[in-house]
């Protein structure tokens, strides 16, 4: 067997469905698979598939001994009883685990276990968060990634050029700790989502109570029958205008926050940090929610459920009719219905545009000042454009009944859409546009990075609370005199102050 065979060698342990997957995926990428069983003379892996005809069913032990590369394909409770008489065989070999946990551990991960079973061996774990089913039938790729985590760098290297040529993204995770990360990944269940859910199903509850107050309770405006889609609508398009504001309104409290500890080297607060990285989860949500008002009211469409669109009409059919009567009537919408459908539809078109900026085919063809073109400011027009719609059908109420104006739905549902807008309109104007960009490009007023870094209370999760009562505030001298991987800290109850490490403030209970 020539040099070139023998180094595009791979060994899996187990003939399971993940093993029986990545022997297929690994045949297809030009690799020589040899499978190996625990009772491979009871197998017959070509019956099973196919496609498998190729590969080789040896024991565990032969498989070991033949291959420098091998999968470690088998659940992890079975890892012990299968290695323990293969300790010696394995020494210098890299063995892959693609093992996953059933409950997250931040203790210890399987690759590290598996390391201790086989000091002598090089553990890596990778594969794991891609499906048999994956493995198996999407060949079309390339935007997957492999987490890949070893203590040996060679190791590492090798196991990322099989995931290259599997048509796999290889992304290097260090040493084999990060493994406790990686095996945490298939565990997620859309993390990402659950504050800004949460935030949406709050927010809409709360309207739709108000909408029931209003409409049900303070006066007897709708029927019960008429919740189901008469109201839920209103209480979508509330919560979606909502939503999108309060998406548009982190920006700005991120630039208060430069503004006001004149500096940008500084970390957010948790829950700004927090928003500030779910905008694009609150987007879609408001964009969802807009989109379900679309279509009920498109549903809905009708001078019976947009009464105040529609001119009112009464007809008086005569008395004494002495032959047929016929009434033609061309029912079209008043200024109101137009103006507003106008603006709606104009707004739903430009939010289109930007929720289709977030796929990941689109966005890779945009540049850094298109991207932030389209999510800056053709967002903000969004809201802009909204917020007119709710405008048109609104200020006419306003203007006639000024003194039930907090009753009125429109008007409540704008006022945080114009506060995220006029906040907007005040970061831009050129002064304070010039400010802003020059803390964003690095500039620091001095005395207030010194009060931020020394007084602030520090909340980040793990880090000490600085005392605010027992805290002085520090000398420029003593507080920025750290360097810039240190943080200043304060003893709490003292008026000390020390250069910190990240490590080392962590620890601090
Ligand atoms: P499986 O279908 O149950 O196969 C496990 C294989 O392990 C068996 O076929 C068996 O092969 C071997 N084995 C060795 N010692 C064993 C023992 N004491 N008892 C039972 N079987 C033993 O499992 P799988 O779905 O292929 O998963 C294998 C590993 O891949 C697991 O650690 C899993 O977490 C990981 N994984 C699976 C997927 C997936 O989609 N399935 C995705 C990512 C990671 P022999 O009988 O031939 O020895």
């Amino acid at each position: 067997m020539s040099r070139k065979e023998q180094r595009r060698r791979v060994g899996i342990l187990g003939t399971g469905d993940f093993s029986r997957a990545l022997a297929k995926r690994l045949l297809f990428s030009g690799y020589d698979v040899i499978l190996g069983s625990r009772k491979p003379e009871k197998k017959a892996m070509s019956a099973i598939d196919q496609c498998l005809c190729n590969v080789q069913l040896l024991s565990v032990e032969e498989c070991i001994k033949s291959a420098s590369i091998i999968f470690l394909a088998v659940h992890f409770d079975n890892v012990k009883e299968l290695l323990t008489e293969h300790v010696v065989k394995l020494e210098g070999k890299i063995l892959i685990d693609v093992s996953n946990r059933e409950r997250p551990s931040s203790v210890t991960s399987n690759a590290e276990l598996v390391q201790k079973m086989v000091p002598r061996c090089k553990v890596v774990k990778a594969f794991n968060v891609i499906s048999a089913y994956a493995m198996e039938n999407d060949y079309n790729s390339s935007s997957k990634q492999v987490f890949i985590s070893s203590n040996s760098e060679e190791a590492r290297d090798k196991v990322a050029n099989i995931a290259k040529d599997m048509n796999f993204r290889p992304v290097d995770f260090g040493g084999l700790f990060a493994a406790r990360r990686i095996e945490k990944h298939p565990l997620r269940l859309f993390p990402e989502w659950r504050g800004p859910l949460g935030f949406a199903v709050g927010v809409f509850n709360v309207w739709l109570l108000f909408l029931i107050y209003i409409y049900y309770i303070a006066d007897s405006l709708y029927k019960w029958e008429q919740l189901f889609v008469k109201v839920l609508n209103k209480a979508f398009c509330l919560t979606g205008i909502t939503t999108l504001s309060v998406t548009y309104l982190a920006s700005s409290f991120a630039t208060v926050f430069q503004i006001y500890y004149g500096t940008k080297h500084i970390r957010f607060s948790r829950w700004l940090d927090k928003w500030l990285k779910n905008r694009k989860q609150l987007g879609l949500i408001s964009f969802a929610l807009i989109s379900i008002h679309v279509i009920m009211s498109v549903l809905t469409m009708s001078p019976t459920y947009f009464s105040s669109w529609y001119p009112s009409t009464a007809i008086t059919v005569p008395a004494n009719l002495t032959a047929p009567f016929q009434l033609k009537q061309g029912m079209w919408m008043n200024w109101k219905g137009e103006a507003a459908c106008l603006v709606g539809i104009i707004a739903y078109v430009v939010l289109c545009c930007i929720c289709a900026t977030t796929f990941p085919s689109v966005t890779d063809t945009l540049n850094w000042r298109e991207w932030r073109f389209v999510q800056s400011k053709m967002g903000h027009a969004a809201l802009l454009l909204s917020v007119g719609h709710v405008l048109v059908m609104g200020l006419p109420e306003w203007l006639s009944k000024p003194q039930i104006i907090f009753k009125s739905i429109t008007f409540m549902c704008s006022i945080l859409p114009w506060i995220t807008l006029l906040l907007k309109l005040l970061f831009s104007l050129p002064c304070v546009d010039r400010y802003v960009m020059k803390l964003r490009k690095g500039w620091e007023r001095h005395e207030d990075k010194c009060k931020a870094d020394c007084v602030r209370p520090v909340k980040h999760e793990g880090y000490v609370a600085i005392d605010m009562n027992a805290g002085k505030r520090m000398s420029c001298q003593d507080a920025c005199a750290c360097p810039d991987d240190k943080i200043p800290m304060m003893n709490i109850g003292g008026s000390d102050c020390a250069c910190a490490s990240d490590d080392l403030v962590l620890n601090v209970p």
